[in-house]
């Protein structure tokens, strides 16, 4: 017999991925420019031309054994001490190149860090809606997910239940700002409140209570006054698990790195049971050849402003047409209210219109679908009478 728990796994598809591979088979049956699919989160803009310009420097320049050989386990220190330098710089923190960990992108960053903190039956909060994955981390992990559910006005974080919430066994909770699914990013006052609750919260328990904040979407927002505070700043138990996907563009390279902020109680102490949870999940080390890559990029963004463009478009529109929608400040996703209880049958109406939404079910939230708006901004301006046809007919 093989584990059952990776059996379930391997065997259940993923909502988004099923939608995807449907879209598929729609665009072959009634062309490919008539399907209106927005059901993933794949970066629709290229990497900056600083990117490949490095990669090709470093392939024509660097000794290939180099190059290509195992950096050591944590990552590459010059590689460290760059990103480091203009985290500090950035964000006028004191962190340091000895508390930072290479890994293959956020997921990998986030199971290690389950990994690395968890004990049999520790608690790990998740603010729903939350990206799907965490409960597969964390449980895979030996945790339990306990889901809080945000306020549903604007998504943001909802205190008093999270306080009830938070009990001697909660070893971390999740922040993921800005947000997959809803766009939704907490600003200073929220992670100055949350820092103070946890801390209360540590004293009251006498235990450490993590901040694992997932930011793989932190430089895409979209207006100058929307300001994605720098967790470590505010709170001490922090973990930071960055990723290079959605900045930069290059989530099949899988490049990220895990951040165990300076101040931390018992940092190194956090950092060796980091490393040693990516050691015992086989990671080695992240893509030498990609870790190189990054001090010259560091800073750089693809160009944000057709993600703003789609945004703008899609949020005025469908808002106009009487859809509900939390504003978004960043990522590239939508939150819409279903027009029915049942989100799974909203999204099966959807397809009526060729317009492919992801329910909100597996988000840890009923009544809503996703929409990823990183599409070619033409699909989208297509797309809109659909939307419109398909409000229309629940008004009927
Ligand atoms: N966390 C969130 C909230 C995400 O949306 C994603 C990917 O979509 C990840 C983590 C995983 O990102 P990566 O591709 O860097 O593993």
């Amino acid at each position: 017999m093989v584990n059952e728990k990776s059996f379930l796994l391997g065997n259940t598809g993923s909502a988004i991925r099923e939608l995807f591979e449907y879209g598929k088979k729609r665009k072959a049956i009634v062309g490919e420019d008539n399907v209106f699919d927005y059901s993933i989160g794949n970066p629709s803009i290229p990497s900056p031309s600083i990117v490949n310009e490095t990669l090709i420097k470093l392939l024509k320049e660097k000794e290939a054994t180099s190059l290509h050989g195992y950096t050591s386990a944590v990552g590459d220190l010059n590689v460290r001490r760059a990103i480091v330098e203009y985290i500090n710089k950035t964000y006028s923190v004191n962190e340091k190149p000895e508390l930072v960990y290479m890994t293959c992108g956020a997921a990998a960053s986030l199971t290690i860090t389950m990994n690395a903190i968890l004990n049999k039956g520790d608690e790990i909060i998740a603010l729903a809606p939350f990206f799907p994955e965490y409960r597969v981390f964390c449980e895979k992990a030996g945790g339990v997910l306990k889901v809080v559910p945000c306020r549903k006005e604007d998504f943001q974080i909802d205190f008093d239940l999270l306080a009830k919430s938070i009990t001697k066994n909660t070893k971390g909770i999740i922040i993921n700002s800005p947000n997959n699914p809803t766009g939704v990013v907490f600003k200073e006052d929220t992670i100055k409140k949350l820092a103070s609750l946890l801390e209360a919260k540590e004293k009251e328990f006498n235990t450490d209570i993590y901040i694992i904040s997932d930011e793989p979407y932190r430089e895409l927002v979209y207006d100058k006054e929307t300001i994605v505070p720098y967790v470590t700043k505010y709170y001490a138990n922090t973990i930071v698990c960055y990723s290079f996907s959605k900045s930069i563009s290059l989530p099949g390279e899988r490049i990220g790195y895990i951040l165990v902020g300076a101040n931390c109680k018992d940092a190194i102490t956090v950092y060796k049971a980091i490393a040693g949870a990516g050691r015992s999940l086989g990671f080695v080390c992240a893509p030498a050849l990609f870790q190189y890559m990054i001090p010259s990029i560091l800073g750089h963004t693809s160009d944000l402003s057709i993600y703003k463009k789609n945004r703008d478009l899609l949020y005025k529109t469908l808002t106009d047409y009487g859809y509900q929608i939390a504003f978004p400040d960043g990522a590239f996703y939508l939150w819409v209210k279903a027009l029915e209880d049942d989100a799974n049958k909203f999204a099966e109406h959807a397809k009526k219109f060729e317009l492919l939404l992801v329910p909100s079910d597996s988000f840890g939230m009923g009544g809503y679908v996703r929409i990823a708006y990183c599409q070619d901004p033409l699909m989208i301006e297509r797309s809109l009478p659909a939307f419109k046809k398909l409000i229309l007919d629940y008004k009927k």
